[in-house]
């Protein structure tokens, strides 16, 4: 077992603090009001990204702490701007509704933010009175806030952040329709977060629509092969690696990938692999003729093949419209070249994923290349894969 193996468990769950995620004084002050000592997971993941002012997808049940996830950005984000209403978040319920803007009270309460609720079922004009007044962020269920909006008792022309909370339960309640008239009604330039439980293509559509670039957070258990994670680092033993990738090019039903290793004697071994499981995959290295490569490139992008194993030659040059992932098997050992094979993805304007393999022994690299990129990637565990099975 290498010496590196205690660090790992011990390491994995020691979660950063409140204030290494970002949060302002005002912000960590209503923390430990509320007596909170670490981030919950989606929060260490969500509140960094969402502080840089990316769109993000979170996948978080309630209980997980999302709530927090999504108000304490908003928070930091409104805090000392103009007195505008600059956040919406939608819910699906009243209930969700009353708790989203207690929660939102209890946690910027030291950064002067006003906030109302507005939901169905209860008296119309104290909300309308209190929308005509001006409020920083409204937290509303659709159906009554299309009625306010209807009547103009507010306008999201200086909207800066939605928020779709809950969007699965959203949508079952068909709330479609209502979403999508609301989000006619707010600029185009926005921070979107989408949280939601589960992960169906309705809701991937919803988020296709809605956000721009989403990365994907998401606690545990990946629930359907149909979740995509925009930016992730899987911890996983060296020895597991090739069942990974098969699992996750099988499972998540990936269609063009381009995977790294760091050695050409590694990307055979890759595709041996690969070809062993059942899977058409073809090596890309400096040992192979122009005319192997460029056979191999011409069936990668003719869909013959889906999967292309690559050192580091096919990345700058290689310019391949469509790739839908990337995948380095082994962390690559400069933070720069993390950045250029990440731009391999996303070229042709669809979501390109990019999922890091990391062993023990490589922790170091990846905290390298988070703090180069000046961003954490998301950790996915999967069950029988990860440093648990040791
Ligand atoms: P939510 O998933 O947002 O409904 O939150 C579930 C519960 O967890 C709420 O009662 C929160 O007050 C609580 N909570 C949220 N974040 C934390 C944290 N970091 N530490 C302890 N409790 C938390």
């Amino acid at each position: 077992m290498p010496p590196a193996m205690t660090d790992v468990l011990t390491d994995e769950p020691a979660v950063p603090s409140f204030a290494e995620l970002g949060l302002g004084p005002a912000s960590l002050q209503a923390i430990a009001d509320a007596g909170y000592e670490r981030p919950t997971p989606i929060q260490a993941q969500a509140i960094p990204l969402a502080l840089k002012g990316r769109d993000l997808m979170g996948l978080a049940q309630t209980g997980t702490g999302k709530t927090a996830a999504f108000t304490l950005p908003l928070i930091e984000r409104l805090e000392g701007g103009p007195s505008r209403t600059r956040a919406l978040i939608l819910t699906p319920t009243r209930e969700l509704c009353v708790q989203v803007e207690e929660s939102f009270r209890k946690y910027g309460k030291h950064a002067g933010l006003g906030v109302i609720s507005v939901y169905g079922g209860v008296a119309y004009e104290p909300q309308e009175t209190a929308l005509r007044a001006g409020v920083d962020v409204v937290v509303a269920t659709p159906g009554r806030l299309i009625d306010h909006l209807e009547k103009q008792n507010v306008v999201f022309d200086d909207l800066e952040v939605l928020v779709l909370d809950e969007a699965d339960r959203m949508l079952d309640m068909g709330f479609a329709p209502q979403i999508n008239r609301i989000v006619a009604q707010v600029p185009t330039y926005r921070q979107t977060l989408l949280f939601s439980a589960t992960m169906p293509p309705e809701v991937e559509a919803l988020a296709r629509k809605y956000l721009r670039k989403p990365l994907v957070v998401q606690v545990g258990r990946r629930s359907s092969a149909a979740i995509t994670v925009t930016h992730a680092v899987y911890p996983v033993p060296q020895d597991r690696k090739p069942q990974l990738l098969a699992h996750l090019i099988r499972e998540g039903a990936l269609d063009t990938v381009l995977v790294f290793t760091r050695t050409k004697h590694g990307a055979d071994r890759v595709v041996r692999h690969l070809r062993e499981q059942g899977i058409e995959a073809t090596a890309m290295h400096s040992d192979r003729s122009q005319k192997e490569r460029t056979a191999a490139i011409e069936d990668f992008k003719a869909g013959k093949i889906s999967v292309l194993v690559a050192t580091d030659i096919a990345q700058r040059g290689l310019d391949i419209n469509g790739i839908t992932h990337v995948i380095n098997y082994d962390v690559p050992t400069q933070a720069e070249d993390y950045v250029h094979r990440i731009g391999r993805t996303g070229r042709a304007a669809t979501s390109g994923d990019a999922y890091t393999f990391m062993a023990t022994d490589e922790i170091g690299m990846v905290r390298t290349i988070e703090h180069v990129i000046g961003q954490k990637i998301p950790r996915i565990s999967i069950p029988g894969y990860d440093f648990g099975t040791l």
